[in-house]
């Protein structure tokens, strides 16, 4: 912004909008209320829009990083009366209706928290120091890097020990991600592994997936559980279902069931939380780590702030007593639907009780085999990969991300492989012996 388009951006007589988190909820909002009456502001500790449920192809080598972020400013660029600034929130003050963060305060007419979850350890200490996770791009390439050191060290150690302890790579939760992760990993292992790592016998990798539940893709229906279960078989994937990982160090982990297992990769995705900020623990529902909303997203106990997405619980959906799924979809209508009623407020109407429309679940696993649980009926096998690249590629942000992800899948489709295994930033990791500087055996 030049001087004077930030005075005209400061001078628009409307009200202050501050929306924290530019992910799909708070992304969905800012689109919307661009040229409409109010002055908004976009605040998130990052840059760029990360489109999550493909990080895990940026994790395996398949896609790379700029094909599933975008960065903010192109997307506010072209929309005067929004305004993004990148900044952390740290503090929510209601009283004085403004919010402090590490560039400063900002004041708002409206807030609207759209700060999304973080992963749930569950108060597990240990597992939060060892395991690696998958929310954020620098989580994902730190997991690329990973698991191509482990392959390079893996090429120079004699210790048969040692070795196995290296191609062990351990993921636990068995959702869609968990489960998306170990099917990626599996193929890199016939492909890549076989092909390019020529004198290793691959083999000694092994992808174990470890879940307390009682079958894979909990969430989803017990025939997509099932065929899920039977990829994951045919891709060589050790499941490991209704365990739970006690704790674990730098070189392996131990289960409840008393066993233990060597690993230097453990790949935590077994659940999520929401983000909170402090300022309203009177709206914190402790269980979910939410703001507990009404039905049209407003915190409880705070007027003028909302909650959408992720961090957002809305109990008096009779549909959903216990909140909402923590998923994209429901984060896009709940945005959708505020500014919706933001619009309705203005014209003195009354705002509409939100009701979620659940367009289904699907999971993609290694190539050529997906689930999906859509209009009551459960698809697999090539059909539901079809459905699953068509629905991908068709939310991502911008037209740019969906050239690069089209290209990118049509090249590993054709060639077999997976071809940006680049270790650009090396992965260390603290207090471990993956940490120490690589040194090859003699
Ligand atoms: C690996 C993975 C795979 C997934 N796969 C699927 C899938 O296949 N289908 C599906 O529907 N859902 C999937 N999800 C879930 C889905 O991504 C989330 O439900 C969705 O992103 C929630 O949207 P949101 O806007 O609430 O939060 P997010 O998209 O997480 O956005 C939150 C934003 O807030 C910013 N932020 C956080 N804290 C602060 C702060 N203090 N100050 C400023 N900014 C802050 C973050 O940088 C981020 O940009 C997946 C999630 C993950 C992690």
């Amino acid at each position: 912004m030049t001087t004077a388009t930030r005075r005209a951006f400061e001078e628009l007589p409307y009200p202050t909008v501050v929306v924290v988190g530019g992910g799909f909820a708070g992304l969905e909002v800012v689109q919307r209320l661009a040229g409409k009456p109010f002055k908004v502001i976009l605040l998130d500790k990052q840059n760029h829009h990360c489109f999550q449920p493909l990080l895990y192809q940026v994790a395996t080598a398949s896609l790379s990083a700029d094909s599933i972020a975008h960065p903010f400013r192109r997307t506010v660029g072209p929309m005067p009366n929004v305004a993004f600034r990148m900044a952390e929130v740290r503090r929510i003050l209601p009283d004085r209706k403004c919010v402090e963060t590490n560039v400063g305060d900002f004041d708002y007419d409206v807030l609207i928290l759209a700060q999304g979850s973080t992963t749930n350890f569950f108060g597990n200490q240990q597992l939060a120091e060892v395991a690696m996770q998958l929310k954020s791009i620098s989580q994902a390439l730190d997991i690329r890097s990973d698991f191509l050191q482990e392959f390079e060290r893996a090429m120079v150690l004699r210790d048969e020990h040692d070795l196995r302890r290296c191609l062990n790579f351990v993921i636990v939760g068995a959702g869609p991600t968990g489960v998306e992760l170990a099917g990626a990993l599996a193929e890199i292992r016939r492909t890549v592994l076989k092909r390019e790592y020529r004198e290793m016998n691959s083999e000694l990798m092994r992808i174990v997936l470890i879940d307390s539940n009682d079958r894979v893709l909990k969430s989803f229906s017990e025939t997509a559980s099932a065929n899920a279960l039977k990829y994951l078989d045919l891709l060589g994937v050790e499941v490991r279902l209704g365990v739970r990982v006690l704790g674990g160090d730098e070189d392996h982990i131990t289960l409840d069931d008393g066993s233990s297992l060597d690993t230097n990769t453990v790949i935590w995705a077994a659940g999520v939380k929401g983000a909170l900020i402090p300022g309203l623990e009177d709206a914190v529902n402790e269980r979910a780590n939410r703001y507990r909303v009404d039905v049209h997203n407003g915190v409880a106990g705070f007027p003028g702030i909302h909650a959408i997405g992720d961090i957002a619980l809305m109990e008096a959906d009779p549909a959903w007593p216990k909140g909402h799924p923590q998923v994209a979809t429901v984060a896009i209508q709940q945005g959708r639907h505020l500014v919706g009623n933001m619009l309705r407020r203005n014209k003195g109407l009354q705002p509409l009780p939100f009701g979620y429309v659940d367009k289904g679940s699907m999971a993609v696993i290694g190539r050529g085999h997906a689930v999906v649980d859509m209009g009551g009926r459960s698809y697999g096998g090539v059909v539901a990969w079809f459905l699953w690249m068509v629905v991908h590629v068709a939310k991502l942000v911008s037209f740019r991300n969906r050239i690069m992800v089209l290209v990118n899948w049509a090249w590993k489709y054709l060639s077999w492989k997976n071809t940006i295994r680049l270790i650009i930033r090396p992965y260390v990791r603290h207090g471990t012996s993956v940490s120490r500087p690589f040194v090859a055996q003699e």
